[in-house]
This record gives C-alpha cells, structure tokens and sequence, in this order.
C-alpha cells in the first residue's frame, strides 16, 4: 500500500505541513477538467464535480504484453489478457477507474500465464528434442 497517498484524492500532505485553501494559490496548480471544465487541482485523481479521470490516472493496459505474448506465446492464454486489456481503456473513459484497475490486474496475470504456458512448453520441446538429438547420431551409426 505504499501507492496509497499517490491515488488520494488529495496531495500528499507531510507532517507539520498545512493544506488550507488560502496557501493553494502557490502549492496548488490547477487545471480544468476535461470533461465539466471545472477547475480542479492538477493532481487530482478524478473531477470532484463529475467524477470523470484525469489524464494523471495511469493505469497500464498491457495491452502491448498481451498482443505480443498472444502472437508469440500462447494463443489460448493471450486472448484473455487481450479481452482485459481492452477493458482497461473503456473502463477508464467511463470513469470506473476500480474496474479498470482489476482489468488491469486480470490482463497482467493472463500475461504471465500465457508466458509460462509458453516457458513450459519451450522446455518440453527442449527435453524432447535433446532427447532426440542425442539419440539421432546414434541410430545413424546403426
Ligand atoms: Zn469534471
């Protein structure tokens, strides 16, 4: 959880620190929502107003690992992390950044199952192969 004061709502504020709207001219830099056109703070996470994501919401879609892991691994395993990665990005422009979040989680972990998947069968290959390879120069000699 050490992420949790960079998805606040609000800056983080440290120890003896004030956060009072009088000092937010200088410590408060703000931008205007792209969706309501209400000024917001440009660290904020989502408009107060209309709850629509600021481009400071960052979450990655894997959507790269997941084509590449489709194309080079393991199609049966890719195609899910394809599915939520796509989720990502629709989730996010609707505004459900916990769902594009766990879509996220989801096609990160279909990543990874579809590299191991293929990892395994790399080696399997590996083993029969070797197996072969060795006893090929010596059914040759027969
Ligand atoms: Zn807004």
């Amino acid at each position: 959880m050490d992420h949790l004061c960079h998805r606040a709502y609000s800056p983080c504020i440290m120890p003896g620190q004030r956060y009072t709207s009088d000092n937010q001219p200088q410590g408060e830099p703000l931008m205007f929502c792209g969706q309501c056109g209400k000024e917001i703070s440009e660290r904020a996470l989502s408009c107060p107003a209309c709850g629509a994501p600021t481009s400071n919401v960052s979450v990655p879609n894997y959507l790269v690992q997941a084509i590449l892991v489709t194309i080079c691994c393991c199609l049966p395993f890719g195609i899910p992390a394809i599915v939520y990665a796509s989720q990502v990005n629709s989730k996010l422009a609707a505004g459900d950044i916990a769902g594009a979040n766990s879509s996220s989680k989801s096609a990160k972990m279909w990543c990874w199952i579809a590299l191991g998947g293929w990892l395994l069968a790399v080696v399997l290959y590996l083993v029969i192969f070797l197996i072969f390879g060795a006893a090929l120069p010596f059914a040759a000699t027969l």
